[in-house]
């Protein structure tokens, strides 16, 4: 990779995208987007209103109704959406470093856990553009009857700021593939590698309107889309608070379908048996990567009462020596939290913490050493003896906070890993597999990672259970959500 610290960021084009035109938002409203780890400002992007909501609908209407887009063959559409996915991957170096800039993660997570992979997700849905099939139907009576696979129409994305790339890619990739046309709102803390995406789209050869990029706040960017008769589906990732504001607009609109990528609170179970060395790792990555940013970020550890000290102990020791500082310094492990909002509400949480009676064993402060003073700093925190009830047990905090819990069995640790309102992911660690798998279907949550944590491929779902979403991303089963099902009925003469 080229030093980025000899780099400046090539920035987007500074406009809307509307039906392959940049363009100024109609009240030409701007938003600062903030370097999180200097606290300065990059540069101003357009905030949209209803208005320039409408025309991006509107254009995305046309094109999925009357442009190229739905007529051409589905091979020639997946060949031009692997064409994105190529273009998105040749311009990975200038896409990461403007992702560490805007959200403060360290240009190698922003190349190997966004960029890159955002790239992989739309080869991938590449490859399903023409093997998208119905099936005949086995019907009594004289018919012939076969289900048709179409897509679902004008698809409003709306995206969060701490994978902009990737999770703007996993709505992307399923939604195009399968026929649909995009309007994609960002998040307004982080919406410049939408932007650049917005215009790979159309140097790869996506028809004008098919992808539109409007740039703005939740309000009133995302709630005009929410409200927009004229969107057919919202797919989105974020907070249960938005998520119950898109629920809301649809049944006040046109009953809009919802696909909701929701936080999390998920537990890493520690059983005596475990591989220490490795589970402890994977711990230790699984709440510190992304700077805790992550929906599936591993919050909880549960860990056997016979190992729980030893374990601890060395989670907490490795954390303290994680070098927190510069994002685009090749050494460091980890950035800067996304704003001084998420740093408010993360040191907000360790208070609480300290309060209800937890144990830090690392960090629980603000980093504010040398530069660091200018940026939104944590040092990777590891609380002990947390109990259930506590509120670092219960919400996510979405940032380095980690909370370590004691169980006596199985029971025990199912009870606490299961006795939140979130299911997102889960860990088991156990060197006894029949275990593993029995306490994985116990487990309630959209994946179970067993002896692993954070593994991701594009052929295997993600989402969650209860109040983690509905829906899945990735793999068939996110394009199952970009489709819907037509019968088709055909009479046959009975004297043949
Ligand atoms: P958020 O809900 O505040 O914002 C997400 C997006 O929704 C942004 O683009 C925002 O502008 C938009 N938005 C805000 N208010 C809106 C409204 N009233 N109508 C329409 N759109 C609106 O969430 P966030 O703070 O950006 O992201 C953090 C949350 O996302 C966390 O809870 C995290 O767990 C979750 N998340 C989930 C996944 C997953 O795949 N399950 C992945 C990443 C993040």
């Amino acid at each position: 990779m080229t030093d980025a610290r000899s780099l400046s960021p090539q920035l987007p084009v500074l406009k809307l995208l509307i039906d392959g035109q940049h363009v100024d938002p109609v009240e030409g409203g701007t938003l600062p987007v903030v370097n999180p780890a200097t606290g300065e400002k990059i540069c101003d992007v357009p905030s949209a209103t209803a208005a320039d909501v409408d025309k991006a609908v509107k254009a995305a209407r046309r094109a999925f109704e009357s442009g190229p887009w739905g007529r051409m063959n589905a091979s020639e559409r997946g060949r031009i959406i692997r064409r994105f996915s190529e273009q998105l991957w040749q311009h990975r170096e200038e896409l990461a470093l403007l992702e560490s800039m805007e959200n403060g993660k360290t240009l190698r997570e922003a190349m190997r856990g966004d960029v890159g992979p955002g790239a992989a997700t739309l080869s991938y849905f590449a490859d399903w553009a023409n093997k998208i099939r119905g099936e005949v139907l086995p019907v009594d009576g004289p018919f012939l009857t076969y289900c048709l696979k179409e897509p679902v129409g004008v698809v409003g994305a709306i995206v969060p700021w701490n994978y902009p790339t990737c999770l703007a890619c996993w709505k992307l990739g399923p939604a195009l593939a399968a026929g649909c046309t995009v309007v994609l709102k960002p998040s307004e803390i982080t919406p410049l590698t939408a932007m650049r995406l917005g215009q790979l789209a159309l140097e790869a050869g996506i028809p004008p309107g098919v992808l539109n990029v409007v740039t703005g706040y939740g309000d009133p960017t995302g709630e005009a889309m929410a409200r927009h008769p004229d969107i057919d589906k919202i797919s989105f990732t974020g907070s249960g608070r938005t998520a119950r504001r898109l629920l809301q607009a649809s049944a006040s609109s046109n009953l809009k379908k919802l696909t909701l990528e929701l936080g999390g609170k998920s537990p890493q179970i520690i059983l005596p048996d475990a591989d220490f060395e490795k589970a402890v790792e994977a711990c230790f990555w699984g709440i510190f990567s992304n700077k805790g940013e992550i929906c599936n970020a591993g919050s909880r550890v549960l860990v056997h009462e016979q190992a729980y000290d030893a374990f601890v102990a060395r989670l907490a020791q490795r954390a303290s020596r994680m070098k927190v500082g510069n994002p685009l310094e090749e050494s460091t492990e980890m950035g800067a939290q996304v704003s001084a909002k998420q740093l408010e509400t993360i040191l907000g949480y360790i208070e609480s913490g300290k309060q209800q009676g937890a144990k830090v064993l690392a960090g629980g402060a603000r980093d504010t050493e040398g530069a660091k003073a200018k940026g939104n700093f944590v040092k990777p925190t590891v609380f002990g003896d947390v109990q259930p009830h506590m509120r670092i047990a219960q919400e996510e905090i979405f940032g380095p906070v980690l909370s370590c819990l004691r169980f006596k069995d199985e029971a025990q640790a199912l009870e606490i890993a299961n006795g939140t309102q979130y299911g997102l992911a889960a860990s088991i660690w156990t060197r006894d597999v029949a275990k593993a798998h029995a306490m994985a279907r116990r487990v309630k949550s959209g994946v179970v990672w067993i002896n692993c944590y954070n593994e991701f491929d594009d052929a295997a779902p993600f989402g969650g259970y209860k109040e983690s979403g509905w829906g899945r991303d990735l793999s068939h089963h996110a394009l199952e959500g970009y489709l819907q099902t037509k019968a088709v009925w055909t009479k046959l003469p009975s004297e043949i």
